[in-house]
């Protein structure tokens, strides 16, 4: 048995992998120098550009980009209608900004547990969670895989609900034939650096409804608006303008939206060396007995943003915390996605109590996030791959 890093070995690797890295290359350079020497620096054609790119891609008809995936889900739950006392189903394993933007609203996130073989949010557990205050899920695609989207529909139907998707993870995705963007009532991207694209902040609403759409194209733009058809008073010059609703400045600029456009040029190849790197991983992990792998609704066309393996601790002599250890000193970045949203010192201080999601608890307590990013060499997965086996050989029981 090798002696591992931890304990004074030799690591598998000299320089650290980290868990998720952007890929820039010259053409994104090249389209964020062009449009600092063009006219529009924010409010200009690259913005539409990419609005109309979105909609392409997803099959949404319309599209709002925003200055963060974040912003998105704000004007998302506002757009949605929800009011302060207003309650919103969501999943517990995600990251904050999903409940938050149910804060920001003054509604009330209701936390229904996940399934534990997909790690999406149960949809069994959505509809035993709705109530008459209920007004929307926020279904959130896990790791990019897609959430059993046929049964949260149906569930959204019966009891009036708007569908929100939380597609931080899933640009790309696929569910039974319908790209992620046409899938819920109103769908949003976010364009973080660890996300499939980046624009190195930004993100998108996409929706079918164009009621829905002109709420949120008015809620990023402050609330303004210069259509001529919506205006309430004719305005009889050109300058003329109206606030109509309390929006916000959640613009993206046209620089970053240059970088999204050249980002998205390469999706196609982000999207197929994911799907490989996935397979692989797949392949030389499956058979260890200590080791459970993520599995996926029927109809998904995944573009996997993390690779998570679930590990039995009943198996191990180690905890999740030494077997996190380990893999930080054999060089590799593991991480964990996510810690219970409802466990934070905040949302303890507004009453959630630890135990509400059981599957959800125990998912987090086993999960290892592994690196996953489109510049990861074949010999980078390698070494994941051998220093789990290097781990796993040691705590072995
Ligand atoms: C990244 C992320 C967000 C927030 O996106 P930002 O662009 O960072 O504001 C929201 N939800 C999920 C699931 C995310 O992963």
């Amino acid at each position: 048995m090798q002696s591992l890093a931890l304990y004074g070995g030799k690591p598998v690797r000299k320089t650290k992998l980290g868990y998720g890295h952007q890929y820039i290359d010259e053409a994104d350079i090249q389209a964020v120098v062009d449009t600092l020497k063009s006219d529009f620096l924010t409010c200009g054609p690259k913005v539409e550009e990419l609005e109309r790119r979105l909609c392409a891609l997803t099959g949404a008809a319309y599209c709002t980009a925003v200055s963060n995936g974040t912003a998105a889900l704000h004007i998302a739950c506002l757009a949605a209608g929800i009011q302060p006392g207003d309650e919103v189903i969501t999943t517990p394993i995600t990251f904050a900004a999903t409940a938050n933007a149910v804060l920001y609203c003054g509604g009330r996130p209701v936390f229904a547990d996940i399934d534990p073989e997909t790690y999406e949010i149960d949809p069994a557990s959505v509809e035993a969670h709705v109530t008459e205050k209920t007004r929307a899920v926020i279904a959130v695609d896990f790791t990019g895989a897609p959430c059993h989207y046929d049964a949260l529909r149906a569930i959204c139907e019966r009891n009036h609900l708007l569908l929100i998707e939380d597609a931080a993870h899933s640009i790309g995705t696929s569910y039974r034939g319908g790209a992620v963007g046409s899938i819920a009532d109103l769908t949003t991207f976010s364009f973080h650096p660890v996300k499939t694209i980046t624009a190195g902040e930004g993100g998108a609403v996409m929706s079918r409804d164009p009621e829905l759409a002109r709420r949120v194209s008015m809620l990023a733009r402050h609330g303004i608006t210069r259509d001529p058809g919506l205006l309430q008073e004719r305005g009889n010059s050109n300058w003329y303008y109206e606030q109509q609703m309390l929006g916000y400045n959640y613009r993206l600029t046209d620089i970053q939206c240059a970088l999204a456009l050249s980002q998205l040029d390469k999706l196609d190849r982000f999207a197929a060396r994911r799907r490989e790197l996935v397979r692989r991983y797949d392949e030389m992990l499956r058979e260890l007995p200590e080791v459970q792998l993520q599995k996926e609704y029927e109809g998904a066309g995944t573009v996997r943003h993390l690779y998570i393996l679930r590990l039995d601790f009943d198996r191990l002599s180690c905890g999740r915390r030494e077997f996190y250890d380990a893999m930080q000193a054999e060089n590799i970045g593991v991480n964990v996605h996510y810690i219970p949203v409802y466990w934070f010192p905040y949302y303890q201080s507004l009453g959630y109590q630890k135990g509400l999601c059981p599957n959800a608890e125990a998912y987090y307590e086993s999960s290892m996030t592994l690196p996953l990013f489109y510049g990861m060499t074949d010999q980078d997965q390698e070494d994941v791959i051998r220093a789990v086996k290097k781990a796993l050989e040691y705590y072995r029981k």
